[in-house]
């Protein structure tokens, strides 16, 4: 990839993949696509660097597998076809549906790489095209349980409640299961920039990540200790009188059922069920308890847990007691994974949420977004079925039965994935909007070719809750087109056509503004012109005159009362543990050359030849007891499922846990043998714990 200098003719976007939304600067190559890409160095989240992944993104936008017609199954085919055709088979799908079983039957499955823009038109086009409840995202598979905890506990969810930037003034930052090093690597300039201020960086995590060896304290427990583990500091903490009473007192509620909840906690029983040293957790309650800022970070560890919300809860009460969030350069908060986590969660295309995180099952919250779409409040359907729920309801009686999918590959990122394959396959109609052929489009009745990030525009809100300005910069291939015009074209079709009528992605960001007035996510003072203006505007912005917010809870919470709550939260045993027959804890993560699925960068030819497929990694006692060479290929067995991976020794897991990204499908997906047992609040399932046994593959 070739460095641009940087010129006027150089043009700001940012990166298709991850929450970070780096800033990129788009050089002129052909009238058709842009030449190459470098980092902006003026956008204050990346301040120049990229990783891998958005250094090669523009391989994606003249790939030779891009779809760039629509394709329609005929005899068991799919096969070439005209847009008209096309849009009239999903459109005839979902009315026969409709008919026959009721709007409830029609499922829409949105996805976190979507803009606000296409997130707000897809919850629209659920609830006032087709009138169907059942709507959710895959943010359900990432971010659920943080923001279910942080909405909890502070009355609003924002991945960071603060920019990346205050994390260089912060004393001591805990990343708990996240591993930003791979999955956001320019954060890493803000950790060593901290570092090198003399700062302290602790990391929890089964494994021994590229992050922890960064980290000054690594904490290596065992998988799903996580909620225990945050117990046991927070029993620290009240031992060694470093709870900030007046803090606790003057902005919190709950302390003393938390702190009585914490006091079994005994370090003792912490360290037996985490396997992290006394002196280990003592240090780290010290560290954090007496810095004048602290963080703590979490990521999809303690997250994608069946007690993901109890857990992020946990780490809450912990920064809570020694009074973090709201103080300069402290706090807690999540690291969002997906590229629009933030903003797809925001916008309406959960089930359990209208634009601006207005609540479907709140009266007010449904007249106020009513008023705005021109319809009856009472003609809004009320919650419906979760991402894995409603994937899971597919075909049988009462289920979904005609699915349409949006920007996301979910036979390759659900849980127990073969399950899920096969209730794709049962059920009688299933449309995939995507730019290439994937897993999920493969099954599909009706695969719409769309553009792609670089060919057209629109707006994302990073994981600070930063809006940001995504441009055209570069020229669709013919045949392609965009999910804004599909719904509409769509919506036209079910005779709502005059609700859907927007010419732009900014006609409808104009309508969103206006839906998300007066919300706990109010958009209504940020307008296009403002983020080019000022590199991004953090929500809420209640006024084109409002400066913005990068910076929450500085005086207040965002509940009624303005204060935060503490609230009891107990261990438990994971949704599966191991046992004799499926010994190891099985957990899950990513390669830094891949993103999520690896629906994109298992198309791009730098990151496929560094990372062809996955590897599990196992300790060497392990490998030794099964006689289990490195480099040799094992069998890995869960309840759900068997997959033949390659494997690595390495001292980097512990003795007792199998660790496998789960970037791929078919007989490489890690999503076959993971576990579907789900959080009761989020509705998360639990990638991140499942139980199975390993066996060497016997040679030829
Ligand atoms: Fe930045 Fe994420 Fe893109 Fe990498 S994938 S360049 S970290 S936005």
């Amino acid at each position: 990839i070739t460095a641009l200098p940087i010129t006027d003719l150089a043009v700001q976007s940012h990166c298709p993949y991850c929450a970070l939304q780096c800033g990129m600067l788009f050089g002129a190559g052909s009238p058709d696509s842009p030449a190459s890409v470098m980092g902006d160095p003026h956008f204050p989240v990346n301040n120049g660097d990229l990783c891998i992944k958005g250094w090669t993104s523009t391989e994606l936008l003249r790939h030779p597998k891009r779809l760039t017609s629509p394709l329609v199954r005929s005899r068991g085919e799919l096969r070439t076809a005209s847009w008209d055709a096309a849009l009239d088979a999903v459109a005839d799908a979902i009315i026969e549906t409709r008919d026959a079983y009721g709007p409830d039957a029609v499922g829409l499955f949105g996805s976190g790489a979507l803009s606000n823009e296409k997130a707000y038109l897809l919850g629209k086009f659920a609830r006032v095209a087709v009138g169907t409840a059942n709507i959710d995202y895959n943010g359900r598979y990432c971010m659920a349980s943080g923001a279910a905890a942080g909405n909890r506990a502070f009355g609003i969810d924002r991945g960071l409640p603060f920019p990346l930037a205050d994390i260089v003034d912060a004393e001591v930052v805990l990343v708990v299961g996240g591993n930003p090093a791979d999955t956001l690597p320019p954060v890493m300039q803000w950790f060593d920039r901290q570092k090198k201020a003399g700062g302290r960086l602790i990391v929890s995590d089964p494994r021994r990540t590229a992050t922890a060896r960064a980290a000054d304290l690594h904490l290596q427990g065992t998988p799903g200790s996580d909620l225990a583990l945050a117990n046991g500091l927070l029993y620290l903490a009240i031992e060694e009188g470093l709870i900030d009473c007046q803090y606790v007192a003057d902005r919190t509620n709950g302390f003393d059922a938390a702190r009585r909840s914490a006091l079994a906690y005994h370090p003792a029983v912490v360290e037996r069920r985490t396997g992290v040293s006394e002196a280990d957790l003592r240090k780290t309650v010290r560290w954090l308890g007496s810095a004048k800022s602290a963080m703590i970070l979490s990521g999809r560890g303690p997250e994608q847990q069946s007690k993901g919300v109890d857990t992020s809860q946990a780490y809450i009460n912990l920064a809570l007691a020694l009074g973090l969030p709201g103080r300069p350069n402290s706090g807690w908060g999540t690291l969002t994974g997906q590229g629009n986590g933030q903003g797809g969660r925001e916008h309406g295309q959960k089930a359990d949420q209208l634009p601006g995180y207005r609540l479907i099952e709140v009266d007010a919250h449904r007249e106020a977004v009513a008023r705005v779409w021109e319809v009856d409040p009472a003609s809004l359907p009320r919650k419906g079925l979760s991402a894995f729920e409603m994937l899971d309801s597919a075909g049988s009686v009462g289920g979904v039965r005609t699915l349409l999918v949006m920007g996301s590959n979910v036979a390759v990122a659900s849980p127990d994935a073969g399950r899920i394959d096969q209730r794709l396959r049962s059920l009688d109609h299933l449309t995939v909007c995507d730019a290439f052929l994937n897993e999920t489009g493969s099954l599909a009745n009706v695969v719409l070719p769309v553009l792609q990030w670089a060919e057209e525009e629109g707006t994302m809100t990073n994981l600070e809750g930063r809006v940001i300005h995504r441009r055209r910069v570069a020229r669709p291939p013919g045949g392609v087109r965009g999910d804004l015009e599909i719904l509409r074209a769509l919506a036209d079709r079910l005779g709502c056509g005059p609700k859907f009528a927007f010419d732009d992605a900014r006609s409808v960001f104009d309508e969103l503004r206006r839906a998300t007035a007066g919300a706990p996510a109010d958009y209504s003072g940020i307008t296009y012109e403002r983020i080019d203006r000022e590199r991004g505007v953090f929500w809420p912005c209640p006024g084109e005159g409002h400066p913005g917010t990068p910076r929450l809870f500085a005086d207040r919470f965002a509940h009624p009362d303005g204060r935060a709550r503490f609230l009891p939260v107990a261990d438990r045993p994971a949704g599966e543990e191991p046992d004799d027959d499926y010994p190891f804890f099985f957990t899950t993560g990513r390669y830094k050359e891949h993103y999520n699925s690896g629906a994109q960068t298992r198309m791009v030819g730098p990151l496929v030849r560094a990372r062809p497929r996955p590897i599990v990694l196992i300790h060497p006692t392990a490998a030794q007891r099964h006689r289990i060479v490195n480099g040799s290929r094992v069998t890995l067995e869960s309840r759900r499922g068997r997959i033949e991976f390659q494997v690595e020794v390495t001292a980097d897991v512990r003795p007792d846990t199998l660790f496998c990204p789960f970037h791929w499908g078919g007989e490489h997906a890690a999503n076959r043998l993971t576990n579907p047992a789900l959080d009761p609040i989020s509705r998360m399932p639990e990638f991140k714990l499942a139980a199975v046994r390993i066996a060497a593959v016997e040679a030829g």
